[in-house]
């Protein structure tokens, strides 16, 4: 008897462990879905000017063409700057 005792009480502190680790990772991923929501409704810079380095046209970055030497305001820019 003593036995099945022992049985049932490893397997109910296995299963709580299981219950509170389970709640630490909703607990983790539900943090870490906060920081990615927070992150994208406040983005660092929301507009964010680039320089064409061809012609000097000021542009947002969204918008720019990205060489290897820095930002272009189209692939022609781009093409006659690197080549
Ligand atoms: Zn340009």
């Amino acid at each position: 008897m003593m036995k099945y005792l022992l049985v049932l009480a490893v397997l109910v502190v296995a299963y709580l462990i299981w219950k509170r680790n389970r709640r630490l990772e909703a607990e983790q991923r539900d943090s870490q879905n906060a920081a990615k929501r927070s992150s994208q409704h406040a983005p660092a810079t929301p507009d964010a000017m680039v320089t064409c380095r061809h012609c000097g046209l000021h542009l947002p970055q969204a918008d720019a063409i990205q060489g290897s030497l820095g930002y272009y305001c189209g692939q022609e820019h781009r093409r006659l700057a690197e080549g």
